[in-house]
Formats: C-alpha cells, sequence, structure tokens
C-alpha cells in the first residue's frame, strides 16, 4: 500500500455537525426559529430503523426539533400522502424525509412528488433535480453533497477541469453526484453496468467516485495513478476470519488495492457514510433559512 491520504469522513462530519449546530444557535437566539427535521418511518424495516433513530439523535445533538412519524407497514398510501400534506402545510416542520424503500404497495415517486420542493432535504423533489442541473439554488442530494465537500476541502475548492468519473447513475448518488462536480466545472463521465472498457474509462479519472453497490469492486489498476478515490459503497460481506457468521462492511473499492495508487481515498466505513446524516442536517437549516426569508450560512 502506498501513503495516499486517508480521507476521514467521521471527523469531517463531526465538523460540519459543529458548524450546523452554530447556525442553529443563531437561528434560535436572533430569529426565534428552531429548525425541525420530521421523518416518515412506514413499516419495520430494521436498517431504516437505525438510520432514523440516529437521524434523530443527531438532529437533536445539533439543537433541532426532530419528529418521527412511524406507520404501520399496512398505511394506506392514502394516508401517507395525507400526512405529507398536513406537514407541508405546518409552518413548524422545516424539512420532511420519508425513509425508503417504502412498502410495495406505495409508489415510492408519488409520494416524493407530494413533498413540498423547499422542505425537501433529502433533494429528490424533480423540482429540486431540475433546480440542481440548471444551475439554480437547490436542496441538493445528502450523500453526494457530502462527497463533493470532501473533495473540495481536499482540492482546496479547485476542482475546475479535473477529469472526474462517477461510477453509477442513480437517482440517489450518481446523478447527482454527476451535477454537482459538472457545477464545479469538472470534465465529468457517467459509468454504469453497459459502460465499455470500464477499467480504462476509470483509469484516466483524477477523481473517481464510486457508487455501485458491487464489493470492492473496482481494483487497484483501474486507479489512475495519484487520483482521488471517493467510495460511497456500503456492502456487507461474510467475514469467517472474525468467527462464523460474522460480517464486515467493504466498499466498493478494494481499498488495499486503490491506495496503491490514490492520492486519497475515503475509507469504508468512516468515509462517506457519515457525512450523509450531517449534510442532511446542513440541508435542514438552510431549508428553515429558505422557508423564512434568511440568506442561507455557508456551511
Ligand atoms: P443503485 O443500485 O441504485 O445503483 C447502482 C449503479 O451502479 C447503477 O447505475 C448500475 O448501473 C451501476 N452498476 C451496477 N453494477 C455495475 C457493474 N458491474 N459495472 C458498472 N456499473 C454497475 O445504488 P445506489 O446508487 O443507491 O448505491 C450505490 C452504493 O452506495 C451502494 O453500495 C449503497 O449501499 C451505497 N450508498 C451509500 C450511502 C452512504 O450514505 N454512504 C447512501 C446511498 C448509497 P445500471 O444503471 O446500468 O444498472
Amino acid at each position: 500500500m502506498s501513503d495516499a491520504k486517508i480521507i476521514d469522513g467521521k471527523a469531517f462530519a463531526a465538523k460540519l455537525r459543529e458548524r450546523v449546530a452554530g447556525e442553529v444557535a443563531r437561528l434560535v437566539s436572533d430569529h426565534g426559529i428552531k429548525p425541525n427535521l420530521t421523518v416518515i418511518l412506514v413499516g419495520e424495516d430494521p436498517a431504516s430503523q437505525v438510520y432514523v433513530r440516529n437521524k434523530g439523535t443527531q438532529t437533536e445533538e445539533a439543537g433541532m426539533t426532530s419528529v418521527t412519524h412511524k406507520l404501520d407497514a399496512s398505511t394506506p398510501e392514502a394516508a401517507l400522502l395525507e400526512l405529507i400534506e398536513s406537514l407541508n402545510d405546518d409552518p413548524a416542520c422545516h424539512g420532511i424525509l420519508v425513509q425508503l424503500p417504502l412498502p410495495d404497495h406505495i409508489d415510492e415517486s408519488k409520494v416524493l412528488a407530494a413533498i413540498d420542493p423547499d422542505k425537501d432535504v433529502d433533494g429528490f423533489h424533480v423540482i429540486n433535480v431540475g433546480r440542481l442541473w440548471t444551475g439554480q439554488s437547490a436542496l441538493v442530494p445528502c450523500t453526494p453533497y457530502g462527497c463533493l465537500m470532501m473533495l473540495k476541502e481536499h482540492f482546496g475548492g479547485k476542482l475546475s477541469g479535473k477529469r472526474a468519473l462517477v461510477l453509477g447513475r442513480s437517482n440517489i448518488v450518481g446523478k447527482p453526484m454527476a451535477a454537482l462536480l459538472l457545477a464545479e466545472s469538472c470534465t465529468v463521465s457517467i459509468a454504469h453496468s453497459r459502460t465499455e472498457d470500464l477499467p480504462e474509462r476509470c483509469r484516466e479519472a483524477d477523481i473517481l467516485v464510486a457508487a455501485v453497490g458491487r464489493p470492492e469492486m473496482v481494483r487497484g489498476d483501474w486507479v489512475k495513478p495519484g487520483a482521488v478515490v471517493i467510495d460511497v459503497g456500503i456492502n456487507r460481506v461474510p467475514a469467517p476470519e472474525k468467527g462464523e457468521g460474522k460480517t464486515r462492511l467493504v466498499g466498493d473499492v478494494n481499498f488495499a488495492e486503490a491506495a496503491g495508487n490514490a492520492s486519497a481515498i475515503t475509507p469504508v466505513p468512516g468515509g462517506v457514510g457519515p457525512m450523509t446524516i450531517a449534510c442532511l442536517l446542513r440541508n435542514t437549516v438552510v431549508a428553515a433559512c429558505m422557508q423564512n426569508g434568511i440568506d442561507a450560512p455557508d456551511i
């Protein structure tokens, strides 16, 4: 392994949460506004329950109000839409997040479309997608925004002209990541399951963002010497070395190999993961400012 710099997402997220808490304190003292993040969880998915609990804890730690609506898995779509409508109309609620995935009988796109775009702290509403791609002020999906923040810090803000390859084209990571890098004047390619000569395309990139959901798919020789690698993947794989039935988390990048070529790389865990909730808190503060005609802080 080379001496690639390890980009410490955990430390970065802690600093971002501190800045968010500072802005929350300012909003409360100067404007009497306590940002409120409301999360809706439908059903009992264990991973979703953990995420929602973590979101609630971190929201409160930042000095904001956290509200969680836990709905039964059999909740009709109409009832969920009604709840979203009432939150849209509630001035005390600044951010609405519907935890995905939703049960099969509920149409995800209909639900996301029902959220007021100005309260859409996940940044998934088509209005926010359109604003992002057209360079307007938008609420931006948290995971790619977290990646961008780490890249900007690493490059001292100078991303312009860099060749970036985003591996993955999902609406929640790949596409918004590409839009954000384009807005920073990177030369952006998006690769996916139909891309030809994938290792070669990856080797052309100064910035390689992997979001494929395939354990350690990106090998060391896919990484251009000196490139910066952001690994979004979170994959649980068997870890017999830790004992029978044990598992461990790995990214979409073979970390040990890629660190041999990269100049900097995010680890899994401890890289992109912790940034996602921190960016959600940031988005909630931005949303609260937008809704109250206050200039959003640059955090
Ligand atoms: P999706 O499954 O929605 O998208 C995966 C993308 O990878 C698709 O565009 C797919 O291409 C592409 N892909 C899949 N297999 C290959 C392959 N063999 N070669 C090239 N491209 C391939 O995943 P998400 O974007 O939701 O998530 C990606 C990863 O990021 C997952 O590991 C997920 O757990 C993680 N994640 C982490 C978050 C965090 O907080 N750190 C938040 C969100 C996700 P195609 O479109 O052609 O099918």
